[in-house]
């Protein structure tokens, strides 16, 4: 579904991603780890079309991203939640995700409300309120629900449980299984490593712009230099 080869990106003089290959399968959950400043949030911004590669191929079904815009690419079947969110703070809830519709037929917005209200009903409680006063498990929310109002079927997430407490940690872990089961593809970035990978079926290990590891989840977790790295596990030891 998703075929990245080769990826380099530069910023200025600062190489972020040197060679990066990947790929998702239709349906699969991927994720990506890698410690802060690996190029993992740049991967998915080369891939959404928010930073242009210096080189390498991005091919979605078979199309060539590079020379899409990122609306083209939105309009592709590929969505974006950003780190941090970025929703309108100001806007009603109601009106983030008429932003997030601004390309889908004005005859399918309330089809795609009620699939939006059906996935996180505390947003239909919540719609006339400005979205700076959700919290922020609410916001995540929010920002995956924009996201999916163009019904994508790879669906980009970066860093959905950061800041967030255990419990709606998990509540967004399980938000991503749903969309998921519905036959979304998912492109995890995911601080916590264990979360990561437990829900992914497979992975891939970013240092400093290079892919390092890659593999089925479960033979990640068992890798000593990922375990010591990201899952704070003693290299030596067998899966809990
Ligand atoms: P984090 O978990 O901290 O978000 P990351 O793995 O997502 O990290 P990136 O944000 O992709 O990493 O950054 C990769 C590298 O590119 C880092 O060295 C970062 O400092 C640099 N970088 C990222 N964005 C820019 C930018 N707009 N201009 C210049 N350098 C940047």
């Amino acid at each position: 579904m998703l075929e990245v080869e080769n990826l380099t990106v530069v910023y200025g003089r600062r190489r972020a991603l040197e060679g990066v290959a990947l790929n998702v399968g239709p349906g699969e959950i991927v994720t990506l780890l890698g410690a802060n400043g690996s190029g993992k949030s740049t991967t998915l911004r080369a891939i959404s079309g928010l930073v242009r590669p210096a080189g390498g191929a991005i091919r979605y079904e078979g199309r060539d991203l590079a020379r899409l815009t990122a609306d083209a690419i939105v309009a592709a079947g590929i969505g974006h939640v950003p780190e941090g969110r970025e929703i309108f703070t100001d806007f009603t809830v109601l009106e983030n995700l008429q932003v997030g519709a601004h390309t889908v037929p004005a005859r399918d917005v309330p089809a795609r409300l009620e699939a939006a209200y059906a996935l996180f009903p505390v947003l239909r409680e919540r719609r006339r309120q400005r979205a700076g006063t959700l919290s922020g498990g609410e916001q995540q929310m929010l920002a995956i629900a924009r996201a999916l109002m163009t019904r994508p079927r790879l669906l980009l997430l970066d860093e959905p449980s950061l800041g967030l407490a255990p419990r709606l940690m998990r509540e967004i872990l399980g938000v991503i299984r749903r969309i998921n089961a519905d036959g979304v593809a998912v492109l995890l970035v995911e601080q916590n490593a264990r979360a990561a990978l437990t829900l992914a079926a497979r992975g891939y290990v970013l240092e400093t712009g290079r892919v390092v590891a890659a593999g089925r989840s479960a033979d990640l977790a068992v890798d000593p230099r990922i375990r010591a790295a990201y899952l704070g596990l003693s290299s030596d030891r067998v899966i809990p």
